[in-house]
């Protein structure tokens, strides 16, 4: 059935909240044989009405290990005498980048996407262009990005890495389905742009905590978002100094940061990462010519 559309049906787990949108989406992709992507929380209820939706269940799929997604996973696949898939999570068969998943004559891609996690995965089926996206991309509102698991230099290479398969709609781990793929990945890029762009001007008034440039950029927020804006700040300083373009002066959380210039490697010109004078590669390339 390559290049038909799969029937998709969404369930919609009960475990609404701040993270979770109107609650996690629980996929269930075809018709004779289908996968289950998502089971959600181990609800019970949830995942007998899921059973009874899906039918002949090929196989569970999750995205990412987090609470609202995975735990529900494993008792659904012993519901329904169905194997279970994840990266990352204990009991179920490990994905890797690039595999695909077949049950019936349904077809899956595995798409390695860290960022939201470490261990998070898309799947997409080329077929129809439907990308499941878990927690990368979601229906509505930004994905979080929550360090150390978190990381927006893997994040923002993941959401190129999902442009580039050119998908046509999204079927995201929270809200509505998004028509427009693209569109939204551009969206979510510039949104990253912007809240950098943010951050950098902050730090070039001078050094900063991550509480004070939360006041100001999140100014038109409720303050029950600042925990979570602090984070999400967090992220970005790390992704600017990776890039040698801020650092942290205090050493606790609620440090300072500041600006800085990114530093060249003195043996090939190559930004440096940290303080170092040579790039990681030169300094290996060092080491290994002096034995
Ligand atoms: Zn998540
Ligand atoms: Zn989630």
């Amino acid at each position: 059935m390559i290049g038909s559309l799969q029937p998709i049906r969404r369930m919609l787990a009960p475990n609404a909240g701040v993270y979770t949108l109107e609650g996690t989406n629980t996929w269930i992709v075809g018709s004779d044989t289908t996968f289950v992507i998502d089971p959600g929380p181990d609800i019970p209820e949830h995942l007998a009405d899921v059973a009874k939706e899906a039918g002949s269940v090929g196989a569970v799929l999750v995205t990412h290990d987090h609470p609202d997604h995975a735990p529900g996973a494993i008792p659904f696949g012993q519901l329904v005498g169905a194997p279970v898939y994840a990266f990352r999570l204990a009991g179920a068969t490990k994905l890797s980048a690039g595999q695909r998943v077949r049950a019936g004559d349904l077809d899956l891609t595995v798409i390695h996407t860290p960022g939201h996690t470490s261990d998070h995965v898309a799947f997409f089926e080329a077929g129809s262009g439907a990308l499941f996206t878990g927690d990368t991309v979601l229906g509505r509102g930004t994905s979080f990005i929550d360090p150390p698991d978190g990381d927006l230099v893997q994040y923002l290479r993941s959401l190129r890495r999902l442009m580039d398969l050119g998908a046509r709609s999204i079927y995201p781990g929270h809200g509505p389905v998004v028509l427009r793929a693209r569109d939204r990945l551009v969206e979510y890029l510039a949104h990253r742009d912007e809240r950098e762009a943010q951050i950098v001007s902050a730090l070039a008034e001078g050094s900063r905590t991550i509480a004070e440039m939360v006041e100001v950029i999140y100014a038109d927020h409720p303050k029950e978002v600042h925990p979570l804006a602090a984070r999400s700040v967090l992220a970005h300083l790390e992704k600017l100094a990776h890039e040698g373009r801020a650092e942290r002066t205090g050493k606790a959380d609620d440090g300072a940061w500041t600006a800085s210039t990114p530093r060249t490697c003195q043996r090939c010109g190559r930004p440096v990462k940290g303080k170092g004078r040579y790039c990681d590669s030169c300094t290996l390339a060092m080491l290994q010519s002096e034995g």
